[in-house]
């Protein structure tokens, strides 16, 4: 969630792509959950806005600024 902070609040796609390229996480995030354990308590969708922030790590660096 702070990654969809840096892009889509901030509109830095090179601080939210750092950030989840550190995470290291696995191809298809959020992709094997059937139904979201994570419950936000302001009622924001997590799941959807992982899959959204995430494709970030798909464009190459030197695209960002
Ligand atoms: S955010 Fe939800 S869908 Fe994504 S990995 Fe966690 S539990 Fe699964």
């Amino acid at each position: 969630m702070r990654a969809y902070m840096y892009l889509y609040g901030y509109r830095n796609p090179g601080a939210a792509r750092e950030l989840i390229t550190s995470l290291r996480l696995p191809a298809n995030v959020c992709g094997d959950c059937g139904a979201c354990a994570v419950q936000c308590v302001s009622g924001f969708p997590v799941s959807s806005r992982i899959k959204d922030v995430i494709r970030v790590r798909e464009v190459p660096p030197e695209f960002l600024v």
